[in-house]
């Protein structure tokens, strides 16, 4: 497939991803019941999938979010929290809403934050798992699907700010990489 200069390969197209907010839906719905929900997401990455996933969730809610950042390409690097814009979570029933599990180190240090803050209670619920690069014994409490250890982009996954727009989720193979390196 051709995206701008990249080609990229297809890991989960539109209707594969439709069906798997569907189920995350269907179990976070089945957990919660009518008990109200202050829903953060995790931005940027979440951007798409907390859209669509709250739409598909039956109790009352709040939502808000909070900035992460932690790449750079794909690379990690250094991980920055942004919670100063959040909304009020004490005594509140948390679900926390992220793109993509991959170290685990993100959602640990934001579980950590908003711990701090005082919730009922704190669940999280992302995408994607990578396989095999956890390095916390935490895991997410909902997750969409399992897949290998690759860079993946698209559905709000991004590779340095692009590419978040794609409504399926693609690998970035290391030839892309370098394309895209050189600019689009
Ligand atoms: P972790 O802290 O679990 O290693 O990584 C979490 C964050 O890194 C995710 O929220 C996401 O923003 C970013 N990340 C991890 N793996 C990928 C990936 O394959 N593609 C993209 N675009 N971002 C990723
Ligand atoms: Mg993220």
């Amino acid at each position: 497939m051709i995206c701008g200069f990249v080609i990229v390969k297809i890991l989960l197209d539109e209707q594969q991803l439709n069906e798997g907010v569907e189920k995350l839906a269907r179990s976070i719905n089945d957990s919660y019941g009518s008990r109200p929900l202050t829903i953060i997401g995790i931005m940027t990455g979440s951007v798409i999938l907390l859209a669509d996933l709250i739409r598909k969730l039956d109790m009352p809610m709040r939502v808000g979010v909070l900035q992460t950042a932690s790449y750079h390409g794909t690379q990690r690097g250094t991980l920055t929290i942004d919670a100063e814009m959040m909304l009020d979570v004490t005594q509140r029933d948390v679900l926390l809403v992220d793109d993509i599990f991959d170290t685990g180190n993100t959602l640990t240090a934001v579980i950590e934050r908003v711990r701090q803050l005082g919730p009922q209670s704190i669940q999280s619920a992302v995408l994607l798992r990578k396989t095999g690069q956890q390095q916390v014994t935490g895991q997410p409490d909902f997750v969409a699907f399992d897949i290998p250890d690759e860079f993946v982009v698209g559905y709000g996954l991004d590779y340095n700010d692009e590419y978040r727009n794609l409504s399926h989720i693609a690998c970035l193979e290391p030839d892309d990489l370098a394309v895209s390196d050189r600019g689009m």
